[in-house]
């Protein structure tokens, strides 16, 4: 009952209002075309539908460009809360409008949610928000012993579009290190040698052990998710280049030899064959920051 009520003055008000509109307002409220019978035209042209859904319309379509081009990950975020400031302003501009109509509320909504399935649809298999990462999304990973595992783990299958030999756990600044890595590092210095790049041999990923699995030595960076050792690369013919075989190999070494020069930097510790005993057969990268910059060996 009293929600009738309440109907039914701002009816009155409103449709009073609509007849004086003309005069003293530019607001689309009442039209010279509903003259013939004021009192009903000025009823429908209260509805919210000419201005406030164009206006609404246009801004879904740009929320919906940037939302489509940008790659922020707080952008869903603000996007919410563009969408309810929108509501908002509409209320501000038309009360009678977003009072009698869901439409301004529900409609944004649902072309956002279909423009984040596409989205999705788009980046399926992709971790870590970058379609250059293909695996799955892990989580947290408990370490056998406290200083082991990782908070927030992805497992990574390809990188860049190469497919590695056995599927690596890490953390997401390591996966996207690796992943600059290979664009950087790997795919130039093998360029179109063999057909091209098409597999990375992984050596070894998370694992909660000692630095080189010394007896009483600190906890290697590999049982925290920020470390990988990388072994080989088959190139598309077939061939297979190893750090245990073509280090000091000509052609195949100088390529080696870039792909490690390159990663210092991209990584914060990098180990190769000339460093120690235990890195003869792989590179070992890390993503530890050291004082005093990148430690590269
Ligand atoms: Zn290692």
């Amino acid at each position: 009952m009293r929600l009738t009520s309440v109907l039914v003055c701002v009816w009155v008000v409103t449709a009073g209002a609509a007849l004086a509109a003309p005069d003293t307002s530019l607001r689309p409220v009442a039209r010279a075309d509903n003259t013939a019978e004021p009192a009903t035209a000025s009823l429908r042209n209260m509805r919210p539908v000419a201005r406030p859904a164009l206006l609404e319309a246009a801004l879904v379509r740009q929320l919906t460009r940037q939302f489509e081009t940008g790659a922020d990950p707080g952008f869903q975020r603000a996007l919410e809360s563009q969408t309810t400031l929108m509501s908002r302003a509409f209320a501000a501009v038309s009360p009678q409008a977003t009072g009698w109509s869901l439409r301004p509320i529900l409609r944004p909504d649902s072309m956002i949610q279909k423009a984040m399935a596409q989205r999705r649809e788009r980046a399926k298999g992709a971790v870590c928000g970058d379609p250059g990462l293909q695996g799955e999304f892990v989580g947290f990973v408990p370490g056998r012993i406290a200083a082991c595992g990782i908070e927030e783990a992805v497992k990574i299958r390809a990188v860049s579009g190469i497919a590695l030999s056995q599927q690596a756990l890490m953390d997401c600044t390591t996966a996207a290190a690796f992943k600059k890595w290979v664009d950087q590092g790997v795919k130039p210095a093998i360029g179109n040698a063999g057909g091209g790049l098409s597999q990375i041999r992984v050596a070894a990923h998370y694992a909660c052990r000692t630095r080189n699995n010394q007896p009483g030595a600190k906890i290697s960076e590999h049982g925290k998710g920020r470390a990988i050792d990388i072994s080989g690369f088959r190139l598309r013919d077939g061939t297979e280049i190893t750090l245990l075989q073509d280090w000091n190999r000509r052609g195949t070494g100088t390529m080696l030899r870039q792909m490690h020069q390159r990663a210092c930097g991209i990584f914060g510790t990098v180990l190769g064959p000339d460093s120690d005993r235990f890195h003869k057969d792989h590179f070992h990268f890390d993503t530890a920051r050291h004082r005093g910059g990148a430690f590269c060996r």
